[in-house]
């Protein structure tokens, strides 16, 4: 969802900045497009977070980092939505609290869940392999493809079968809702 400004407000907002760009003094924040706020990284602009629980029931939960505002100041221009134009060519510097930047490959490599499940993606030529396993070793394999946040697994386990799984990446995290077992688990990895 996107707040607008009313049509003339907006065109007012933008003729000041605007005038004050061509006075070579400020131009417009390149970060946050001379909004001064930019979506909260950590619930993607939502304000909540929300998952199913066992009985199939959605707990939507307000997002701690933005407190259900959605939006966060910033920290390019300090919610001012201009910066001075002698920096307009350096690069935007990281707003607080981003999460550790990710490595090239956002998800390649091994993943650690609960109870000493893990799960291990490996880049090939059509987007993952993928490797699952327990405590007790391998317990299925398959493949997975990246497309924005949401991984989406196409695998076969041992015990229950050929299955897809769909997960959200967030930077080191990576959940979603495990159903192969017949009904909703949720599941969180952690990068290794
Ligand atoms: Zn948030
Ligand atoms: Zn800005």
């Amino acid at each position: 969802m996107q707040l607008e400004f009313p049509r003339g407000a907006k065109d007012w907002i933008d003729r000041q900045k605007s005038d004050r760009v061509n006075s070579g003094i400020m131009s417009k924040c390149t970060n946050c497009s001379g909004t001064g706020k930019v979506p909260c990284p950590t619930c993607h602009g939502v304000g909540f977070s929300s998952r199913t629980d066992e009985d199939g029931e959605t707990i939507n939960r307000l997002c701690s980092f933005c407190g259900g505002e959605r939006k966060i100041r910033c920290g390019f221009c300090r919610g001012t939505g201009e910066v001075a134009a002698v920096h307009e060519s350096a690069p935007p510097q990281p707003t607080v609290n981003r999460p550790r930047p990710a490595p090239v490959d956002r998800l390649a490599g091994r993943w650690n869940g609960i109870e000493g499940t893990w799960v291990e993606f490996t880049p090939d030529a059509n987007g993952y392999r993928t490797t699952a396993g327990g405590m007790r070793g391998i317990t299925g394999c398959g493949t997975a493809t990246l497309l924005g946040s949401k991984v989406t697994l196409d695998a076969t386990d041992q015990l229950c079968g050929h299955y897809t799984l769909e997960l959200n990446l967030r930077g080191n995290h990576l959940d979603g809702i495990d159903r192969k077992a017949g009904y909703p688990i949720p599941v969180e990895f952690v990068r290794a």
